[in-house]
């Protein structure tokens, strides 16, 4: 796990979240469900 912080396009809101890193999430076979912001619960977060 990764923390990585993003910023919402949204509402513009910064916030930090745990991730999978991509390679980690493959051999597991994490599902690579999308992030939702925890202001908006948009989910058009960039890092
Ligand atoms: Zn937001």
């Amino acid at each position: 796990m990764i923390e990585v912080t993003l910023i919402c396009h949204n509402c513009g809101s910064k916030f930090r979240v745990k991730v999978f890193e991509p390679d980690e999430a493959e051999k597991k076979g994490a599902p690579k469900s999308p992030i939702r912001c925890p202001e908006c619960g948009g989910t058009d977060v960039r890092r």
